[in-house]
């Protein structure tokens, strides 16, 4: 039955979608001519036409005045504590046992504005603390009303919508709060029946939250006060378009919304379909940039290699938490074969694991039961896995955003570590494009050369060992089911 339905799904989904993209095209080259676009992304009036008169050193002057008072507030934003914020005592005893000293960065910026109720546009780098800079001015404002479906935070990965629901239930463990996740993969009538409960806060993935407004009846996004979009830029991309074109036209106008984003593009089309109202922009960092206690390096693998200096890298960080990022399912379940078999502890996480196999994975590896994670870029985003020691790119990625977001799995929330690219000579154009992108030079790691031929095959043997396992198993699968 499911595949039936997810065959009419995939059809009907291709038509939206065909439709979505002539709308999209005729919306922008409307929103060219709107005027309102402006004050989309200056939040600041447009000058009047009178300015027109004032010679252009007396604008320079003012510009300099504005920019000079911004870094001022900025400055004294930092130095603020949570206490500050006038937060209820509830939270700030949450944040007191969550061991938050002080706001971070972006919390110190976006939490402001946020509390005196105007729309966010957040940018920061991933591990900077954003999911907290939503959530507290939520909880703040929940706090005096406590009515349900208060909130609602969309996440385009099914992983990061639980852990964004781990630091609500977190922070909100004082004062009562209902908090549920609705991703796909999950069973639909629990998940109704969670709705039931009324919780405060939804934390949800785009398509499964839509089956349940179309599906389930009592529940309704009526009376929704707030709406996040975390990892903003990636559901304001045409895989989630129109079912966010959906969510956006049945919830309230009058609502407050924050966009949050380590990588977010102002396209003016996205952020009037995000219908934000006069929002501030909150950027923490630099486009795109890496964090500092993070160091990145490559090595130039020779054809047939690839394995060896995979394993030479585990050898070196062995015992250590370590992410193997590959570009295909096949690849990251191979892999990890292959690491099994020469006696480490690895385990896949990608797409095609049932979403159980992936949670029980994720949670394996944050709990320290396995050392290794061999994951597809479906691990890559958002994701909060503490202490993670060294970041491999067994693959590179072909989107330059895919790599801040990998690399972002490690250093996080002031720690060190380290990055690894694994680079053959069909690579060079991408890990050209991606120093780009980060504004830097990868330096050239060599691995001792005396090792890597000792290993080299020891590693060829289980390599051919861990691909006859994956065949094996298909073929099995197929018999088992009869074809
Ligand atoms: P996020 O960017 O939301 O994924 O958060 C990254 C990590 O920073 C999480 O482990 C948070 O628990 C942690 N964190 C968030 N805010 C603070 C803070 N003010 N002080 C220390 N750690 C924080």
């Amino acid at each position: 039955m499911s595949s039936i339905s997810s065959a009419r799904v995939g059809k009907s989904h291709k038509k939206i979608t065909n439709k979505y993209l002539s709308d999209l095209k005729k919306k922008l080259s409307a929103s060219n001519k709107k005027k309102e676009t402006k004050q989309i992304l200056n939040p600041e009036p447009a000058s009047d036409s009178e300015d027109g008169g004032k010679d252009a050193s007396h604008d320079d002057d003012e510009e300099k005045q504005i920019e000079k008072k911004k870094q001022e507030q900025e400055e004294e934003n930092l130095k603020k504590s949570f206490r500050d914020f006038g937060l209820k005592d509830d939270i700030l005893e949450a944040i007191e046992q969550l061991n938050f000293d002080k706001p971070t960065p972006i919390q110190a910026q976006s939490l402001g504005p946020a509390l005196e109720g105007r729309d966010i546009i957040g940018i920061a780098q991933t591990g900077s603390g954003k999911t907290a800079a939503f959530a507290i001015p939520i909880l703040q404002a929940l706090w005096e009303a406590q009515t349900p479906y208060f909130a609602c935070v969309l996440a385009p990965t099914r992983e990061l919508a639980y852990q964004i629901r781990e630091t609500f239930d977190a922070l909100g463990s004082n004062m009562g709060l209902r908090c549920c996740t609705i991703v796909g993969g999950m069973d639909m009538m629990e998940q109704a029946r969670e709705l039931m409960r009324k919780p405060h806060v939804i934390v949800a993935t785009p398509g499964r939250l839509m089956d349940h407004l179309e599906n389930t009846k009592g529940f309704s996004l009526r009376a929704l006060k707030f709406l996040v979009m975390d990892e903003a830029d990636r559901l304001l991309e045409l895989e989630f378009g129109p079912v966010l074109d959906k969510i956006l036209q049945i919830i309230p106008r009058k609502r407050t919304t924050y966009l949050f984003s380590a990588t977010l593009t102002s396209k003016i089309d996205k952020l009037q379909r995000a219908s934000l109202h006069n929002p501030v922009k909150v950027a923490v960092n630099s486009k795109y940039s890496t964090v500092e206690t993070l160091i990145q390096t490559l090595m130039v693998v020779p054809d047939g290699f690839k394995n060896t200096f995979l394993i030479y890298l585990l050898n070196e960080y062995v015992g250590k938490s370590v992410i193997i990022f590959t570009r295909t399912c096949a690849h990251a379940q191979n892999i990890s074969l292959l690491g099994r078999i020469l006696g480490f502890s690895a385990i896949p996480l990608h797409g095609q694991l049932s979403q159980a196999q992936r949670l029980g994975a994720l949670n394996k590896f944050k709990s320290g039961d396995k050392s290794i994670l061999v994951a597809t870029d479906v691990a890559a985003r958002g994701l909060d896995i503490p202490s993670v020691d060294l970041v491999i790119n067994y693959d590179i990625p072909t989107d330059s955003k895919a790599y801040i977001h990998r690399v972002g799995r490690t250093a996080r929330a002031g720690r060190s570590g380290k990055s690894v690219s694994l680079v053959t000579q069909y690579d060079l154009e991408l890990i050209l494009r991606i120093e780009k992108v980060i504004n830097m030079k990868l330096p050239k790691e060599v691995p001792n050369k005396n090792e890597i031929l000792a290993l080299h095959d020891s590693v060829d043997r289980a390599s051919a060992e861990s691909i006859r396992q994956v065949k094996q198993f298909h073929s099995n699968r197929k018999i088992r089911r009869g074809n």
